[in-house]
């Protein structure tokens, strides 16, 4: 959660007054932003993740084990360092929404070349060592999505008790203590406040009891007339969830266009198989994930909004909490699959394209502006349209889909990104390490071979809920899109003439543009060195012919100099026939999308691979990632098992469990002392990380000298 701004917040009733001044703004905002950056171009690949933490605390006579409310104190000390030397830090930490959380960053992006694959997981290890030394002994850093027993009673250390009749309470929860919410910067408790306010009523998460022979029914605090529901009444049950995001940078705006839809129907897939949180608030559930959790947990709508009372006071009847998988493509060729009506304000929508904005992101833009703000700051309501963008981020800040489009910041060296956020935290660093440079090389092999996920917006809102279920993973089938002949052919030719041009150059290093052709400049071939050389991973299959938007016809990338007569990169599939086009969409489960099925899609991590054959590796680089393939593929042939199972299967196991759903303290603290063990390397878990174990990876926390020189060569370590 990016923080805005230092200062005053207003309160709900003042920024109630001034949500149409948040929203003429930040729309005037976004006109002018667009118009002074619609047309950068060559921003190099560049892509980071984002790590939550929780600390827990472990009294070990008692065994028990509780969230530590520390994240403050140890975030003083952590951003120390930052500020003596802000970009000498090989790690950033931020606040999130539990005063028990903090956030982990690598100190700069990763970047162009493949050996910075090799860089995740040890940064990752570095981030978790550096805050162990702050902490007690008894204290441990963990990249857990959920605390098993947040809200049940006394599960914060030092303990603090909920205060649901005062009126000074953020929350005013039944579990959830203000003081489990972050207390070093007024966004969170405001945010709290106000969309507590606006909803007119407190937050209502509901998920259903795992029912097991035992299970006491009404579970305690359930619903009238609901008696298996497990009830949760405040926005930290959801945002006191831990997740793991990623974010990359694109060449320019019609690939951060083209990524973001690409990468939104696998949104649902990576969830199933990150799948990490089965426990709320004590109680095994039916969900493996957090999502549904997270999405009540700030939903603001009111009941107008929800449909529950005919319009009267609001605008619309809007169909998702403002966190939520997102409602549209923004792509030329995804258009056509935006099947589910977009709800916005018609005359916020004609600003946009009068003030030039195409129909597919003025509907984006119009859409998100469909909230109002729900956290203002005194200092920043006046603002200068031309240059600030505040109010604009207020309201794209408080959208939380699962892809985002974020537009370069003001003033700043930063290009288009598009940010990846479904994942679920994972235990151990390889773990983590392992999914983020996954969906980092399958942004690659998406450019290269111009694959093709694109799916109707209905089906992937229909796989977000499929991917929640109890081991869905193993279990459920996702609307998938079959590849079309056109893209298996395209990626066996690609595949073939980089490998070909490969091959004719010196020493094998071909120079692969975004779109994956080698595209023949020579680059590196007359290069004198005989060390281990890498081509760099740059952007640019979008090189763009005319203006900068790409929208305004249906070809995104022109591959200008490719010299192989590949396709024009437009979307092939516009040439299948309409009979191809109704047998596009075909459930599959996880293992046929991750390892093949024959005649239908060749897999990811397959298409990966061959990806990988036509890039020059260097042999530590390629050991590594040749365990997170395996790693994954494993997990989504069913062969290891989500951390949400194992967690599972930990519980119903426990000799203190009592086949009643309940997780009690010692259950807790025996499964979280395990996940200690797990993440320390000193547990092994054949089922959940297989035999041979993780963290035999090579990774490393520094580029070898032999490829930092290729790297300073294609300028690819740029400072931010
Ligand atoms: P958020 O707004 O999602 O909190 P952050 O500022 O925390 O975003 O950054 C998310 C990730 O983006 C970090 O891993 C960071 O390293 C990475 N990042 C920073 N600069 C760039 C860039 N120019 N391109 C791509 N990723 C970047
Ligand atoms: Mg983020
Ligand atoms: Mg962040």
């Amino acid at each position: 959660m990016g923080l805005l701004s230092e200062g005053s917040p207003l309160s709900w009733e003042e920024t109630k007054a001034l949500a149409d001044h948040v929203r003429e703004h930040g729309v005037n905002q976004f006109i002018n932003l667009y118009h002074r950056l619609k047309d950068r171009q060559g921003d190099i690949l560049k892509w980071g993740d984002e790590v939550e933490y929780i600390i827990v605390k472990f009294d070990d006579d008692q065994k028990v084990a509780r969230v530590a409310l520390r994240a403050q104190d140890l975030l003083a000390q952590l951003n120390e360092k930052e500020l003596a030397d802000p970009n000498g830090v090989k790690s950033l930490w931020r606040p999130e929404y539990g005063a028990y959380m903090i956030e982990g960053t690598p100190g700069k992006p990763f970047g162009g070349l493949m050996a910075h694959f090799n860089l995740v997981e040890a940064n990752m290890r570095y981030r978790r060592e550096e805050v162990t030394e702050l902490l007690a002994k008894d204290e441990c850093v963990m990249s857990i999505t959920n605390f098993p027993r947040l809200g049940a009673p006394n599960f914060t250390y030092p303990l603090a008790q909920p205060r649901p009749e005062d009126p000074l309470s953020s929350a005013r929860s039944l579990y959830f203590p203000d003081e489990a919410i972050f207390p070093g910067h007024p966004r969170f408790k405001t945010l709290t406040r106000n969309i507590r306010k606006r909803r007119g009523e407190k937050v209502s998460i509901k998920l259903k009891v795992f029912k097991d022979t035992k299970t006491k029914l009404p579970v305690e605090g359930a619903p009238p007339g609901e008696p298996d529901v497990v009830l949760l009444d405040a926005m930290g049950f959801g945002m006191g969830c831990c997740c793991l995001q990623l974010t990359f940078q694109a060449c320019n705006i019609t690939e951060a266009r083209r990524l973001y839809d690409q990468l939104a129907p696998l949104c649902p897939i990576m969830l199933a198989l990150t799948a990490a949180s089965p426990i709320y608030r004590g109680y095994l559930t039916e969900s493996d994930c957090r999502w549904n959790v997270i999405s009540s947990s700030v939903d603001c709508r009111t009941e107008e909004e929800r449909g529950l009372a005919p319009l009267d006071q609001q605008k619309f009847k809007i169909a998702k909490s403002r966190y939520d998988s997102i409602d549209s493509y923004l792509s030329p060729e995804g258009a056509k699959y935006n099947d589910v009506p977009l709800t916005y304000d018609e005359k916020v929508y004609q600003r946009l394209v009068e003030g030039g904005i195409d129909h597919l992101l003025a509907q984006h833009v119009a859409h998100l502006f469909i909230r109002d703000t729900v956290s203002l700051f005194s200092e920043k309501v006046h603002q200068n349209d031309n240059e600030d963008t505040d109010h604009f981020e207020n309201i794209q800040s408080t959208n939380w889909q699962t892809m985002r489009f974020k537009p370069p910041p003001p003033n700043s060296s930063i290009g288009w990104r598009v940010e990846f956020r479904p994942c679920e935290a994972q235990i151990s660093d390889f773990e983590n390490a392992a999914i983020v440079c996954f969906v980092v090389l399958l942004t690659r092999v998406i450019l290269s071979y111009q694959l093709n996920f694109l799916t109707p917006i209905s089906k992937v809102d229909e796989n977000m809920q499929t991917a929640q279920k109890r081991d869905a993973c193993r279990k459920e089938k996702f609307w998938f899109r079959k590849s079309s002949k056109t893209t298996e052919q395209r990626a066996a030719k690609a595949q073939a003439q980089a490998l070909a041009q490969a091959q004719a150059q010196t020493n094998g290093k071909a120079t692969l543009n975004g779109n994956g052709l080698a595209n023949g400049n020579g680059n590196g071939s007359e290069n004198g060195d005989q060390e281990e050389q890498q081509q760099p991973l740059t952007n640019g299959s979008a090189k763009m012919n005319g203006h900068g938007n790409g929208t305004t016809n249906g070809t995104t990338n022109g591959t200008n100099g490719s010299s192989n007569g590949s396709s024009n990169g437009a979307d092939s599939d516009h040439t299948d026939t309409d009979d191809e086009e109704n047998e596009l969409f075909q459930l599959l489960s996880i293992n046929e999308i991750f390892n093949g099925k024959p005649n239908v899609f060749p897999g990811l991590v397959p298409l990966i691979r061959s990806y990988l054959q036509s890039m020059e590796v260097d042999t530590d680089t390629h050991c590594t990632i040749e365990q997170y393939l395996r790693f994954i593929q494993k997990r989504a042939a069913g062969e290891l098992i989500t951390t949400a199972t194992w967690m599972r299967e930990q519980v119903l196991s426990h000799p203190d469990y009592k086949q009643d759903s309940v997780v009690s303290e010692r259950i807790n603290y025996d499964l979280l002392k395990r996940i200690q063990g797990i993440q320390e390397g000193k547990q092994v878990e054949p089922a959940l990380l297989g035999q041979d174990y993780h963290s035999k990876t090579k990774t490393k926390d520094f580029i070898p000298p032999a490829l930092q020189k290729q790297l300073a060569k294609n300028g690819c370590c740029e400072e931010k």
